[in-house]
Parts: C-alpha cells; sequence; structure tokens
C-alpha cells in the first residue's frame, strides 16, 4: 500500500532489518530455546542477542528485561504483578486518567477487588502536575502507573518525579511506566528515570506486531501473570517468540541516534504546525513541548470520522486519536477539558523517522481539499 502514512502511533511499518530477521530466525534458527542441543542453543543465542539490544537501549541489564506479546500485556503484568506482591502493604494505586485503556482496564479490574485506584487528571494543554501527584499518594500507596508520553497529545508526563514523590510520602509504591509511545523517541535510562517497571512494544518502532518486552528491575519482586513452563525467568511462561524477539532486536538495532532524530522530528513538527496555522488549522491540543513525532489538531466544524475519510481519499492517513467511544470522542480531549467542538474535530498526525516535510505539505493540502468539499456539500 502506498500513500502519505501519518498514523506511526498506531502502528509503524516493518523496517527491512526486523523483516530479514524474523526471517532468518524462521528459516534458520526455528529451535526451541530451552532445548539442550544446538537447534535450541542457537535459537537462545538470538534471544540473548535481542535482550542485550533492548537493555542497552534503556540502560538496563540483561536480565531485567523480559520478553512478552505485546504493550498491552506489559501494562497488565506490571500492574496486576505489582498489586499482587504489595497488597498487603497498602491498597491505593495511583495513575492518570489519560492512560492507555491496558492501564485503564487493568485497575479498574482491580478496583473491582478493593484497590483504592485515584485518577490524576491532566490540565487544559495535557500536561499533568507533580503537585497533582503529591496530593494524590499517600502511605498506602503500592503503585504508580503513568504514561512517559501520551499516545493522543504527546504530552511528556514527570514520571522522573515519581520515585521521590513517593518516598516523600512514606509509600513503598513500584513506579511503572508505560513507554509504548517513548521508547526508540525519547533517550531513555530506566535509572535516572527512577522506574521499577517500564513497558515497550515492538510494533511502534519498526519491528512486527505481536511483540513487546518488561523491564523489571532486579530489586523488585513481582508476581507472574502468566505462568507455567517457566520461560522468561518464570515471569512469562509460554515458549519464547523467537523470530518475534529477533525482530524486536533488530529493530532496536536499527533505531538512529535518538537525539539527532528527535531534533529532526522536532523540525518537522514546527513545520507541520507552521503549514497548518497558515491554512487556518490552528487548534493545537498537543501542548509545545510534547514529544514532536505526534501533533493533534482540531479542525474545527468538521468531525473527525468525515475528514479521516476524505484524507483517506485523498491517500492521507491520520488517525482521529482513539477509537472513539460510541460516539463521544477521545476520553483524553474530554479530560483535558476541551470544549465538544475541539474533541469531535480532532485529528491525531504521527510521524515517524522516515517522515519528510512533504508530507505535512501534502496533509495541509489534503486538508483544505476536504474542507472546501465538505463546505460545499453542506451548502
Ligand atoms: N500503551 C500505549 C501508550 C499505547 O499507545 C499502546 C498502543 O497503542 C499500548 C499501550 C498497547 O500496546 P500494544 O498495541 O502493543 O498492545
Amino acid at each position: 500500500m502506498n500513500g502519505i502514512y501519518l498514523d506511526n502511533s498506531s502502528t509503524t511499518k516493518p523496517c527491512k532489518e526486523a523483516i530479514d530477521a524474523v526471517n532468518f530466525a524462521l528459516n534458520e534458527c526455528w529451535g526451541n530455546p530451552s532445548s539442550l542441543h544446538e537447534f535450541g542453543f542457537n535459537a537462545e543465542q538470538l534471544v540473548k542477542s535481542a535482550r542485550q539490544s533492548v537493555a542497552e537501549k534503556i540502560g538496563a541489564s540483561i536480565d531485567e528485561i523480559y520478553f512478552n506479546s505485546c504493550g498491552t500485556e506489559g501494562d497488565n503484568t506490571a500492574i496486576i504483578g505489582a498489586a499482587l506482591a504489595l497488597k498487603k502493604r497498602g491498597n491505593r494505586i495511583v495513575t492518570t486518567s489519560v492512560e492507555h485503556p491496558a492501564v485503564l482496564e487493568t485497575v479498574k479490574r482491580l478496583a473491582e477487588d478493593g484497590f483504592d485506584v485515584v485518577y490524576i487528571k491532566p490540565d487544559k494543554d495535557g500536561h499533568i502536575s507533580e503537585k497533582s501527584v503529591r496530593d494524590a499518594v499517600n502511605e498506602k500507596t503500592v503503585l504508580i502507573s503513568m504514561m512517559l508520553v501520551n499516545n493522543e497529545t504527546g504530552a511528556i508526563f514527570p514520571v522522573s518525579s515519581l520515585k521521590k514523590i513517593a518516598k516523600e510520602k512514606g509509600s513503598p509504591a513500584l513506579i511503572h511506566t508505560d513507554a509504548v509511545q517513548a521508547f526508540g523517541k525519547l533517550p531513555i535510562n530506566v535509572k535516572k528515570l527512577g522506574v521499577d517497571m517500564l513497558t515497550l512494544s515492538g510494533h511502534k518502532i519498526h519491528a512486527p506486531k505481536g511483540i513487546g518486552a518488561l523491564y523489571i528491575s532486579k530489586d523488585v519482586h513481582i508476581k507472574p501473570f502468566i505462568t507455567g513452563g517457566g520461560q522468561e525467568k518464570g515471569m512469562r511462561s509460554g515458549t519464547e517468540s523467537v523470530p518475534l524477539i529477533a525482530g524486536l532486536g533488530a529493530a532496536v538495532n536499527a533505531l538512529p541516534d535518538i537525539n539527532a532524530q528527535l531534533k529532526k522530528a522536532q523540525e518537522l513538527n514546527d513545520y507541520t504546525r507552521k503549514v497548518l496555522a497558515e491554512n487556518g488549522f490552528d487548534s493545537f491540543n498537543s501542548p509545545a513541548d510534547a514529544l514532536p513525532y505526534v501533533l493533534n489538531v482540531s479542525v474545527i466544524g468538521y468531525r473527525s470520522e468525515t475528514l479521516l475519510h476524505f484524507l483517506e481519499n485523498e491517500g492521507v492517513y491520520v488517525s482521529s486519536g482513539s477509537a472513539c467511544a460510541k460516539g463521544k470522542g477521545s476520553y483524553v480531549l474530554n479530560e483535558m477539558g476541551l470544549e465538544r467542538a475541539r474533541i469531535d474535530s480532532a485529528l491525531r498526525i504521527s510521524f515517524s523517522r522516515f517522515s519528510e516535510k512533504s508530507d505535512a505539505d501534502k496533509l495541509c493540502e489534503a486538508l483544505l481539499s476536504a474542507t472546501k468539499k465538505l463546505r460545499k456539500a453542506n451548502r
């Protein structure tokens, strides 16, 4: 399929390196990593090398990386595992009201089982303040789960302050971050960030779908979510998906210098904002200091779904943010307190390292054409 693909927060095109690594593993290295013979050993070596690549990228050690199937599984494992491990020490879980459903639905289930879940709301710009975290955390808090980058607005959350706040409040909380949108785009060092657990997902960084990883600090112990044959040091039983793990490792190795790429993404974001604003599309819902790979904008007066359809006809692919629940629109923008008209007309543009300025031009042209056609049709 061709076209201007600006929906990279939903998923990314697998890179050649990842595809080659998957093919190699399927064709040449299909043993079971647990087998005590050469086939097993070779597969184990592939898994080990991918684990090393992921660990290095986030400043972790190799024995702190657990492969799994996706970001959703990582979030579930971290949250349920931590809550069960620490439930004797308290029952409060602090999170934000704008997490991905992989977190929100998981804490909701824990709330049904008696946990006291506190949801921090963002401000009108999409930021989460440290003060609101301080107000939410108490000595009974056993888990703080906060995403590093919001998937709809690109807002960066104050994850690096969480450990300090928990200490100040006398809380034994483990700190989890859903870094699915941040990994590979923002430099991450788990030690500097002060997190005990970090979720990442392959398909957001040009690896295949169906592969993710969870960092768990070796200083903490959480309960496994999937039990069985004891793979992944008992934390995630089930025969490892060697091809997908190799694909993730290759995609991680293929990541360019993150800071240099971030600078390029910022230039592209600034350019896109400028071109859109010059043409009257200036209701931006992403804060100015958001991760530049995400730009959320409202085209007030036009419904997101209608615009998506028109843009698709012009060969431009964006998203409306998140799947609209029964026409209610984005819960993230709603939590930010934005007006209805703005929520109903929101578009999320999300770039990858392969996006170009010409893509922003094409997007803007397509938006102008779409709004013109819609105005005509409504006359
Ligand atoms: N967390 C965030 C912030 C996401 O954006 C997503 C996917 O869009 C997920 C979790 C779920 O990841 P996966 O699709 O790998 O299950």
